[in-house]
Order: structure tokens, then sequence, then C-alpha cells
């Protein structure tokens, strides 16, 4: 293995808690963004990790916090972690490294037999994030061309028998599935005892063909056919993205069991103040909910405020689930950089999808005399319905910042999102955001 990708591997175990293991997936599933990258994109694959190599990346993990596996937080493209064939060595090898440290494996599930899951069971604290997309082992193999599909529906029941954590998701491809299956899917995990559901809207882009079913779903009739779901779900259901256009900190679902439903939190309840203080964004309140133990909570429901209290450790999940916006202290630190650029006019590029939100935001936070203005931009280097800010490319910046100018815009400081950009400032084709500021002339940070 080359030496920039052992550094990325443990760049990524050092900085993420993300323990990589393999970019091979026995699946090949319709939606997967793995294999919609076009030439240039600098991503990167890696072999199934070699027990000495793990040796070395368990070094680099912390205890603290939590361990991850099978999930990107870097170029590095994830695979099916259970696809190694030394993962339950890998795992029990983790566990006595780390006797205490949470695990959480991400899995489509194909591998999750009564053999494996009981071995996994020995290795608590452990949760799983199983991507089960469909109950159904036809339709599974259909979006996914899993030839183990009976393996993976079976999961959640064998998930649920030997009392494992977790949390099931799907990507929605109503046009090969139909909707009634998602509702089918939801239903099961809800049976089995999932924690959460997590349903993503499968993104394409202009690399990806015309003709595909995962371009041809449609948000609002997603929506509507979840809160059709009669009767409701009473798992927390959540869609990604989740298009918020506030700041206001919503519960989107409680999980059973947790903390927040045994003091009687409710899906729709509004978290007024966290011991005593008031959350300014969803993310706040979650985050003030987490670090406090044994927080008092005022929520409003129907009009009416009630008092809960949620008994829990310092840094335990409290238990509800919220959508996720923006911390107060992005923002403070946005507005402080500002000011350190002496800078009275700025221009703040956003992703269309986190455009509302952040207009929330600095309208909110207020106590300066700066000029905010806001512009929200899509990727074209991607196109299709790429929205999220962490695809947005050096490219996709100068092009707005150029009409902006020639729109007859002026400002002193361009901000833009740190999400597209590696530790050193470079975006997924290997472009520099400073060579933005060569560009258009006009200084550009990252906030
Ligand atoms: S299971 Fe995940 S990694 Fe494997 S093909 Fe599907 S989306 Fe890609």
């Amino acid at each position: 293995m080359s030496q920039s990708k052992r550094a990325l591997i443990l760049k990524s175990a050092q900085d993420h808690g993300v323990l990589a293991l393999t970019s091979y997936c026995n699946a090949n599933c319709l939606f997967c963004s793995n294999k919609q990258n076009p030439p240039g994109i600098q991503t990167v694959s890696i072999c199934p990790q070699k027990l000495d190599e793990i040796d070395e990346t368990l070094e680099y993990l912390a205890p603290r916090g939590k361990i991850i596996i099978g999930e990107s937080a870097t170029r590095i493209c994830e695979g099916e972690p259970f696809s190694h064939p030394e993962i339950m060595e890998i795992l029990k090898k983790t566990r006595m490294h780390f006797p205490e440290t949470p695990i959480q494996v991400t899995t489509n599930g194909s591998f999750l037999d009564v053999k494996t899951v009981k071995a996994l069971k020995e290795l608590e604290p452990l949760e799983v994030y199983l991507s089960l997309n469909s109950s159904n082992a036809e339709k599974r193999r259909n979006v996914m061309d899993d030839d183990r599909a009976e393996v993976a529906v079976q999961s959640p029941f064998v998930l649920q028998n030997f009392k494992v954590p977790y949390h099931g998701s799907l990507v929605a491809v109503p046009e090969i599935c139909g909707f009634e299956d998602i509702n089918q899917t939801i239903r099961l995990l809800e049976k089995c005892g999932a924690q959460t559901v997590r349903i993503f809207l499968p993104g394409y882009t202009r690399w990806s063909g015309k003709s595909k079913p995962v371009n041809k779903v449609n948000h609002s009739e997603l929506i509507s056919s979840l809160n059709s779901a009669n009767p409701a779900f009473e798992i927390p259901v959540s869609v990604e993205p989740p298009y918020v256009s506030d700041l206001l900190p919503v519960t989107t679902g409680v999980i059973k069991g947790s903390p927040a439903d045994i003091a009687g939190m409710k899906k729709g309840d509004l978290l007024h103040r966290v011991s005593g203080v008031k959350p300014w964004s969803r993310s706040d309140a979650f985050s003030l909910c987490t670090q406090k133990e044994d927080p008092k909570v005022e929520i409003v429901r129907d009009n009416e405020k009630k008092r809960l209290f949620l008994q829990k450790k310092k840094h335990q999940n409290p238990g509800f689930v919220m959508d996720n916006d923006i911390e107060k202290e992005r923002v403070h630190k946005a507005v402080e950089r500002a000011k350190s650029c002496k800078a009275k006019k700025v221009l703040i590029f956003t992703s269309t999808l986190a455009k509302a939100f952040i207009k929330k935001a600095v309208e909110d936070i207020g106590g300066s005399d700066i000029e905010f203005d806001l512009k929200g931009i899509k990727s074209e280097y991607w196109g299709g319905n790429i929205e999220a800010a962490g695809l947005l490319m050096v490219c996709d910046f100068e092009k707005a910042a150029e009409e902006f100018f020639r729109g007859g815009g002026r400002t002193e400081l361009v901000m833009i999102p740190g999400e597209p950009f590696d530790y050193a400032g470079f975006d997924m084709l290997g472009r520099n955001y400073k060579e933005i500021e060569e560009k258009i002339q006009s200084k550009v940070v990252v906030v």
C-alpha cells in the first residue's frame, strides 16, 4: 500500500475516529456514490487492511468518543466491513485495545447471520447501522444486486434476538420498490426493535446517466407517503437531506426506552430551555442535552409548557432525534473572522440546502455592524440533484463569485463552508480554495 494511502487511513483514525478496513463491497447498489465518480475525482480505494496495518491504525484512535467502522469521513471509499475476511479478528482486537470505547459499525447486513451477530453481542458497547434498503429480499436484490439478500432481510430479527442495539436505514428508490415497500421496511424495523430509521434520498449527478430510477425520486411524494402510514410510525424516522429552513429545536422522534422517552418527551416537542439555557438551534439543543448530566428540559407541546427531567449520564445520547442545522459557535466564529479581517461587507456562500437556516442564523446572531450577503449555490460540477455543501468544488465557488461581481455585487470578504475541503484546503478535484482568491481578487476564508 502506498505511503499516501496509509497516511490518509491514519489521519482518518486520528481526526475522525474512523477505522478504515476496505473499499470492497459485495453489493452493487444502483445509488452507490462510490461508482458515480467522474475521472479526476480524488477518492481513494483501499484493499482489505492486513492485521499488522490494523494494529498500527488502532494506535491512532482515541479511547474517548466512538470508533467508527464502515463510514467515510475522508476521501477513502468505504466498502462493506463484513466482507473483510478477518473482520471478527479485527473487531476483537479493537475491543481488546479499547475495552470500553463504543464501536459503531455500518453494514449492508449481507453477512449478519446468527453466528456473526452472536459474536457482535460479545463486543459491547457496540451498535450497528444497518443499511437494509428493503425488507423484501427480491426488491433488495433489485436495488443492491445482493446475492445474500435473504441473510440481510433476516438480520433485523437476529439483531433483536441478541439485543444488539441498531439503527436502520434505506435509500428510497420507489421507482423499483414502490412507496409501500418503504413503509413496510420501516414497519419491520420498528417491529424488530431498531432505534431509529433514516431514509436517504438517492443522489444522482450529471455523470450518472439520465434514465436511472434514482433520478426520479420526489421528496414531497416521499414525505406524503411516510405521513400516510396508518398507524403512524412510533419509531423516529428522519429523511435526509432534511430541508430545514429554521433553527427551531423540534424533535422528529424519540427512541423507545431512552432517557427522553422515559421522561415523557414526544415527537414534535419544542425544546424551550435545557437546564435554564435557551437553545439557539437544533444542533445546540441536542449538544446541550448530550453534554449534561440529568438535564431539566422545558418543552412546549400544543402551546403548553411542560417540565421534563431526563435521567442520563454526561455525554450520553438523550434519545430524541433532531435534524441537523448549525451550532451558534460556528456562526460566532464566522462573525469574529469577519471582524478580524475588518470587513464591513461580507459575502457568504452556502449550499442551497443550508441557505434558509444559515440566513436565519446570521440574522439571529446580530451584535455587529457587518452587512452579510448570502448566496446559496448548487454544485454545477456534479449537477443532478446534488445540493450538499460537501460536494461543492472550487470551480463552483469561482463561477458563483464571478456572477456576483458581474451583477454589480461588492464585498470585502468572501466566506465559504469548510465541508468541501480536506485538512489542507483541497477539494475533491485536488484544487485548493486559495485558487478562488487568486481568480476573483478578493479575500476568501473557510468557516
Ligand atoms: S452497500 Fe454501500 S458501499 Fe456497497 S454498493 Fe451499496 S452503497 Fe455502495
